[in-house]
């Protein structure tokens, strides 16, 4: 490994110590699942949890805690179980952002129908990633998982086309965006270490996108680890390849630690003293203003 690389990896480290911590959770969308035990129960509330995860935390938490408080202890049941509770849960239902209150029934009605057909078996999402051969493929795996809900969800809505709100949720599968609601998700599911649940074992870590989010495209140009103006889905496999060259097995080990510095930091992507003076990564970002080297005399 090159000196940059070996220093790159110690403040990495550092990083990971500092954020390595429970009370942290919170500062992320992975609080929700958090919550629960059951692996069935784990995957239902990281699926929502990960395509509602645009827009501020405080924002997606104030949405996502009155539902999830309505399903009870168990999501999956509330949702796989005849129950009459369910007609009342729909109704209450709110919109968010882009999803007008329809598209979130639309979506909950459609989940209700995935599970119903399914015996009680964990995983539930994993094999809508997984070719004929049961392998995870980088060019269609993840456009695989996009058509398969947009037809479940075309089916519940009985319609042809998809609304803006629900288009915007499941992402366009022939679009070249990083996709990094649902390359989240799958970090959530394939890793198997704090702080992610590693349910899905037939993907590997490595495989997966990097969930190209606004901290860590910040993050990777201020680290001169990419320069694109539009980051694609080909980037986010770049940056996990990338991050092999640090840890070869486990390259997304980074992402939740180094998406603090942006969400708890506050990291602007440009220097900002009071911000940088104390960030693990000051001595590798490059937007920070090095002192001048004395000299040699003689
Ligand atoms: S030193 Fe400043 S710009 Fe660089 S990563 Fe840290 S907070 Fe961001």
């Amino acid at each position: 490994m090159s000196d940059d690389l070996s220093l790159l990896k110690i403040k990495l480290n550092q990083l990971i110590s500092k954020y390595k911590n429970v009370s942290y959770l919170e500062t992320d969308p992975i609080c929700f699942p958090k919550r629960y035990k059951n692996p069935l129960d784990i995957e239902i509330v990281s699926i929502i949890s990960c395509l509602f995860a645009y827009g501020n935390v405080k924002n997606i938490k104030n949405f996502l805690d009155p539902i999830f408080n309505m399903m009870g202890a168990s999501p999956y049941e509330f949702l796989s179980q005849q129950s009459s509770s369910f007609s009342k849960f729909l109704q209450n239902l709110k919109g968010y952002r882009f999803q007008t209150k329809e598209d979130v029934v639309v979506l909950f009605l459609t989940l209700q129908k995935i599970l119903r057909k399914k015996t009680k078996q964990s995983p539930i999402f994993e094999s809508y990633f997984l070719n004929s051969k049961e392998s995870f493929e980088k060019n269609s795996s993840i456009q695989n998982f996009q058509k398969k809900i947009e037809s479940e969800i075309l089916i519940t809505a009985n319609t042809k086309e998809l609304t803006y709100g629900l288009q915007f949720l499941i992402g366009k599968w022939n679009s070249k965006s990083p996709k990094k609601r649902i390359s989240l998700f799958l970090r959530w599911m394939v890793r198997n270490e704090y702080p992610d649940f590693g349910l899905y074992k037939k993907i590997k870590t490595y495989q997966i996108p990097y969930p190209m989010d606004v901290h860590i495209q910040k993050l990777s140009k201020v680290l001169g680890i990419h320069n694109q103006k539009q980051v694609q889905l080909n980037d986010a496999f770049l940056l996990t390849e990338f991050f092999r060259n640090i840890n070869a097995v486990d390259p997304l080990l980074y992402d939740f630690y180094l998406t603090r510095v942006g969400i708890i930091d506050r990291c602007k992507g440009r220097y900002e003293e009071k911000i940088c003076n104390g960030c693990e990564l000051k001595e590798v970002c490059l937007v920070v203003p090095r002192g001048i080297e004395p000299r040699l005399q003689g």
